[in-house]
């Protein structure tokens, strides 16, 4: 059997109606009042870097549309120190900050009639230390001894409001000219390039061009003792921004940055609209990239690649991140969602194009296969597949598009739901409809709502237009409901039979709901894969098919639904498994998987598959075994069968690693690199002796001569290392993370620091998290580290208990709801639930409840899967003790 990736599709379609409504300024969801506009920000803001406060000024064009008594706009943690309208100055008592609501009202002594105002304020504020509002970074700097501060701002979602009163919610669309007055040495970068620079005293004051209409939460400042490479791409001025000499490890970017425009300017049929494209690189304030207008921000270890320490997965990650955020500089900025409960339009969309854009530039590293396995996931921007599917199956999920009212929800919809659903879903729709057809409509609903804001619907209508396939119909199950369907196969003389059910876990009595789903399958002796578009309750597939004659659904694992086999479709896939592909053969191990979560099947189910997958030394294979058995091995912590559990892991995983071996050979694929490294972490998590003793000595040839270890292999030689460690040790990965100016080294060393089983030195890595050792918003990540990877619950959680207030100040907007639940996410101790609801009733603001939820769900199914767990995995070992004399 032989399966092509090429689709096609033959469709008849239902009518169903999308509930949503293209995008109407009028009735867009939001807090402020409608009737006044802002049309142009010119925004003043001089920081005092030993403060750490700020005073600003600003004047605001106001388009006011119907009569007003007052003005409502946001402004949190900010004193208002004057108020003037058309130059007229308000009195004190007219201006009036809710800090509850994050809103300014400014009462008028007389009504405001419709046409053009302008509004001017004074204010001042502070600057913070975690990745909110304006914030800082502190820094050592490359090459020198030098403790150096930064200045940057993060304001998606809702944080703009910190540094400037603003409208601040996204359809509020306005041209912003941005001023910032910087110490002499530092290098501001804003939206706009510079158009003029004048000394004063102190500094300078540094003038950026008007950017074009867009949303708040896309200004963006930075400013520092900053080095730059620059380069050009289709007229647009292109630069890498670091701080002072790492601007040459950004030469990848550049480049990479160079490739991508070139391929969007194209693929959007709307050329990048701005004269320039900064990519900057901040060593702190938020863990991950904003996809500011002109002037994307980055943790430094996602944008920087220095060949002679990161590894070949880092350069994966900075080019597949680089896509994602230039994606956005379209779909997002251009195009921007029309509100909150839309997110996913920009985050799904731009994940979907990330990954396509990587993939065409990079085949050779099978990015979307990658995107599937929740594979190491501390080091990886978004979400994979499976870890979507898998929260979409509890009754925790939520639809893709949901509800936002207040700012605490807009910080919790950025999750795998929002960003690996909606990735998926684009997917599926772009196979459905076409590679071709699917881009023609995105330039059709780019071209129709540039500079300007959308739903969803919008997105439906251009492609249901250009594709003259009803979009409206079929896409909205799955965007405006949660879950997602299980589809049943099974045999009837020569017909397959086909059924639908919504696919879950651990959830009692879920609601049941349907989907039109565009299946793709191949069946035996074919070499075209076909498409059906299931749109009821159980349907017949079109072909007649042998009985002696295999069907496997779901081609290249592109679609975002389960399947389950009957007993004799099963036995014939099973039967061909050399045959598929590696995608299918990873959608079939994930599958069987996710049966044995939802407990439609025996554990056998999954295992038998086991080693018939593993004869090739497939990545994507290896890292869906190595995350189960991750999990497994997590779920048996002091457990008497852990040992049993382990030992069987390892005869799984060990032949492929005595097949690729410690070393790398002369022209050998990427893929191979990245399997060596993958089987080392995992064949380590699981307590095998000969490659923990093989870590341990290229750990200490490492120390002697740093170019003994390639770069590939570092974070899981060190891992391994750092979990097994003795004080020594420790101490010596300690003196390393200390010393670097890499962001990404320093990562490296302090996640094999948080992973020591030691509890004494567990003990000394909790610690870290109150120092500045790490970045602000990296610190706190040492504890669910310790937690998870050194296996610590207890520990983390009493020192988590007695730290909370310095602990949650150190969170930006999307850590705050989920710090505390997130230490509890790995247990399968009932009573670990119990302990953080009670803990979150005292202890915890109402925005973590969502959070909460999630996590004692999953700690209940993990205790209920581990029941079931152990029994089985034990009547598998006797099973197979009687097969096969050991
Ligand atoms: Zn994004």
């Amino acid at each position: 059997m032989r399966f092509l990736l090429a689709v096609v599709f033959s469709l008849i379609f239902l009518s169903a109606v999308t509930a949503e409504n293209k995008f109407d300024f009028a009735t867009t969801p939001g807090k402020l009042p409608k009737e006044v506009v802002p049309e142009e920000y010119a925004i003043r803001i001089a920081p005092n870097i030993v403060e750490l406060t700020f005073a600003g000024s600003e004047t605001v064009k106001l388009n006011v549309q119907k009569p007003v008594t007052k003005l409502v706009l946001n402004a949190l943690e900010m004193e208002i120190s004057a108020a003037s309208l058309d130059g007229q100055p308000l009195l004190k008592k007219a201006i009036a900050l809710n800090p509850a609501e994050e809103t300014l009202t400014l009462t008028l002594p007389n009504e405001l009639p419709a046409g053009e105002h302008q509004l001017a304020l004074k204010f001042s504020g502070k600057i913070n230390a975690q990745g909110q509002g304006l914030f800082y970074a502190r820094y050592q700097e490359q090459g020198t001894n030098e403790k150096k501060i930064m200045l940057g701002t993060q304001f998606e979602a809702t944080d703009a409001r910190r540094m400037f009163p603003c409208w601040d919610e996204p359809s509020f669309r306005a041209r912003f000219q941005v001023t910032a007055v910087v110490p002499a040495k530092f290098t501001a970068v804003s939206n706009m390039p510079v158009e003029s620079e004048q000394k004063m005293e102190g500094g300078r004051e540094v003038r950026f061009a008007v950017s074009p209409s867009m949303s708040s939460y896309l200004v963006v400042l930075v400013a520092g003792e900053l080095d730059a490479i620059e380069g050009e791409q289709d007229g647009v001025k292109l630069r890498v921004v670091t701080t002072k000499g790492k601007a040459e490890t950004g030469r990848y970017a550049l480049e990479s940055e160079a490739k991508i425009l070139h391929y969007y300017n194209d693929y959007f049929g709307i050329p990048y609209p701005l004269p320039k494209l900064d990519l900057i690189a901040i060593p702190g304030g938020f863990g991950g990239a904003m996809e500011n207008w002109g002037g994307i921000t980055y943790y430094e270890s996602v944008l920087l690649f220095d060949p002679k320490i990161s590894s070949a997965s880092t350069q994966q990650n900075v080019f597949a991140v680089i896509a994602h955020e230039m994606a956005h500089q379209w779909f997002g900025d251009l195009v921007t969602m029309a509100w909150w409960d839309n997110l996913w339009l920009n985050e799904g969309f731009a994940s979907w194009m990330g990954s396509k854009c990587t993939d065409h530039f990079n085949p050779e590293w099978n990015e979307w296969l990658r995107r599937s396995a929740p594979r190491n996931p501390s080091r990886r921007i978004g979400f994979p597949k499976d870890t979507a599917m898998q929260s979409d199956a509890r009754s925790t999920t939520h639809p893709v598009q949901q509800p936002v009212g207040t700012e605490a929800e807009a910080g919790s919809a950025f999750d795998e739901i929002t960003y690996q659903k909606g990735e998926s879903i684009i997917r599926m729709i772009e196979s459905f409809l076409g590679e071709d057809v699917f881009r023609d409509g995105i330039r059709k609903y780019i071209a129709a709502h540039k500079y300007s804001n959308t739903t969803t619907a919008d997105l439906w209508a251009a492609l249901t237009e250009v594709s003259g396939k009803p979009l409206g119909e079929i896409a909205p199950g799955w965007t405006e409901q949660p879950g997602f369907p299980l589809v049943k196969v099974a045999r009837q003389e020569n017909t397959i039979k086909l059924s639908q059910e919504r696919c879950t876990a651990h959830f009692a009595n879920p609601p049941a709901l349907e989907w039109q789903i565009p299946l793709t399958y191949a069946i035996e002796g074919q070499t075209v894969p076909n498409s059906f578009l299931l749109r009821s309750k159980t349907a017949d597939l079109p072909d007649e098919v042998p009985n002696d004659h295999a069907v496997k659904l779901n081609v290249g694992d592109a679609g975002y639904y389960r399947v389950e086999y009957d007993e004799p479709s099963w036995k014939l896939i099973v039967g061909r498994l050399g045959n598929l592909s590696e995608a299918d053969r990873v959608n079939l191990l994930a599958d069987a998987w996710a049966s044995v979560e939802g407990n439609h099947k025996p554990l056998s189910h999954y295992l038998g598959l086991l080693e018939k997958v593993t004869e090739k030394d497939e990545l994507a294979v290896f890292d869906q075994i190595g995350d189960t058995f991750a999990f497994i091995n997590r779920l048996l912590v002091g457990d008497p069968m852990r040992p049993g559990f382990q030992e069987y892991a390892r005869a799984i995983l060990r032949p492929a690693f005595d097949r690729v071996g410690w070393d790398s050979k002369p022209g050998e694929p990427a893929k191979k690199a990245f399997l060596r490294a993958s089987l080392i972490r995992n064949l380590g998590l699981l307590n095998d002796a000969d490659i923990i003793a093989g870590c341990r000595s290229r750990f200490d040839g490492f120390l002697i001569d740093p170019t003994a270890v390639t770069p590939d292999l570092r974070p899981e030689i060190f891992a391994v290392v750092g979990r097994y460690a003795d004080l020594q040790t420790w101490e010596t990965l300690h003196k390393l993370g200390l010393k670097t100016t890499s962001t990404e080294e320093k990562q490296t060393y302090y996640e094999a620091l948080g992973g020591a089983l030691d509890p004494k030195l567990a003990q000394r890595a909790v610690a870290i998290a109150l120092t500045d050792e790490l970045p602000t918003s990296r610190a706190s990540a040492v504890l669910p580290f310790v937690a998870r990877q050194g296996e610590h619950s207890e520990l983390v959680w009493e020192f988590a208990k007695a730290h909370m207030k310095a602990l949650l100040a150190k969170q930006d907007a999307l850590g705050i709801n989920s710090f505390a639940a997130g230490l509890f996410n790995f247990s399968a101790d009932a009573k670990d639930a119990g302990t953080l609801e009670v803990y979150a009733k005292s202890s915890l603001p109402p925005s973590a409840t969502k959070a909460v939820a999630k996590t004692v769900d999953e700690i209940g199914f993990r205790a209920e899967f581990k029941q079931r767990f152990v029994p089985q995995f034990k009547s598998w070992l006797e099973h197979q003790a009687n097969e096969t004399p050991r």
